[in-house]
C-alpha cells in the first residue's frame, strides 16, 4: 500500500503491558501506523488512528532515535523487576518502512548488547530474516511469532491485499528455524483455510497460536464488527467462517497434527 513516511523523535518507547498484554512488563512499537493496512486491523478504531486525517495504512511515523531512548528506559525498568517486551502491539515492526528506516534493527542491536528477560517479535513480514544475526544473539530470550492467518492466497488477497504472500512467510519460518531462532506460527485472526494447513506448518514450527476477532480484538468482536469485515466473507461465499465458533474447527484440525501442548488459544499463545 502507498504510504507517507514521517520521522518523529519519541520521548518514550516502552509502554506498560496491560489488558491482553498483561503477561508482559512492556510493549514496544518502533512505528506509529502500519502500511500493511489489513482490513480487520482493530488499531483502525483506536485513538492513534482515529485522530489522523489520513486513512489507516497510508501513513507511518518512524520513531527516530528509539534505540537511545530504549537503552535508558530499559535500565530504569529493570529496577521494577524482569523486563519482558511485546514488539509490537499496534504496528508491524517489519513493515516496508523498516527496510529504509531501520528502527527495529536499531532496537534489536540494543537488545543484543543488553538483553531484556524476554522479547516477542510479532510480525507477518519476511523482512525479519534480515535480522537473524541479532535474533540468534538473543538465544532463548526471544521468540518470533509469524502471523499466518490462512494458507489460502485468495483469502489473504481478499482480507489483507497489502501484506506479504503466505509462501514467503512460510519460507521465513523455515530460515528462522534453521538458524535456531525460537518461533511460532500465529493464526490470528483465524481466516478460512484448507484442512491441509496444519501439515504445511508441521515441519516449520513447534508452537501454534490460534486467535480470532471475538477473543482477540479487545472488545469481544465489537471493534471488528464495526469495521464491516463480515461483508468480505459474504463476497467470497464463506460466511460460515465468520463467528465465534470458527476457530474451533481450525483448532481441532491442528490437534490432529500437533500435540496439544504445542497448540495455544488466544492470549495464552502470546505469553512469554
Ligand atoms: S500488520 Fe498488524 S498492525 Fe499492521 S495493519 Fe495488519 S493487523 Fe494492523
Amino acid at each position: 500500500m502507498a504510504y507517507t513516511l514521517e520521522h518523529k523523535t519519541p520521548k518514550s518507547v516502552l509502554n506498560k503491558g496491560t489488558g491482553f498484554l498483561s503477561g508482559y512488563s512492556h510493549s514496544l512499537n518502533p512505528y506509529v501506523g502500519c502500511s500493511f493496512g489489513c482490513s480487520y486491523c482493530y488499531v483502525r478504531r483506536m485513538p492513534v488512528a482515529t485522530f489522523r486525517d489520513q486513512a489507516w495504512g497510508t501513513w507511518v511515523d518512524a520513531k527516530d532515535g528509539a534505540a537511545d531512548v530504549f537503552r535508558k528506559e530499559l535500565k530504569r525498568a529493570r529496577n521494577n523487576g524482569p523486563v519482558t517486551i511485546f514488539m509490537s502491539s499496534s504496528t508491524d515492526p517489519y513493515q516496508p518502512a523498516e527496510a529504509k528506516a531501520g528502527i527495529t534493527r536499531s532496537l534489536l542491536e540494543a537488545m543484543a548488547n543488553d538483553p531484556p528477560d524476554f522479547l516477542l517479535v510479532q510480525t507477518r513480514s519476511p523482512l525479519v530474516k534480515r535480522d537473524i544475526d541479532l535474533l540468534v544473539r538473543l538465544g532463548n530470550r526471544v521468540r518470533v511469532s509469524m502471523t499466518v492467518e490462512t494458507d489460502r492466497e485468495d483469502v489473504r488477497r481478499q482480507f489483507t491485499p497489502g501484506t506479504p504472500a503466505i509462501e514467503a512467510r512460510l519460507r521465513t519460518l523455515k530460515l528462522l528455524k534453521e538458524a535456531g531462532v525460537p518461533t511460532q506460527a500465529t493464526i490470528a485472526p483465524v481466516l478460512p483455510c484448507t484442512d491441509g494447513f496444519p501439515r504445511k506448518l508441521r515441519p516449520l514450527v513447534e508452537r501454534i497460536c490460534i486467535d480470532d476477532y471475538f477473543m482477540g480484538d479487545g472488545s469481544g468482536g465489537r471493534r471488528t464488527r464495526s469495521l464491516g469485515i463480515e461483508r468480505l466473507y459474504g463476497e467470497m461465499g464463506l460466511k460460515e467462517w465468520y463467528g465465534p465458533e470458527a476457530y474451533r474447527y481450525v483448532y481441532d484440525r491442528f490437534l490432529e497434527t500437533f500435540p496439544p501442548e504445542q497448540v495455544f488459544i488466544s492470549q495464552q499463545g502470546f505469553e512469554p
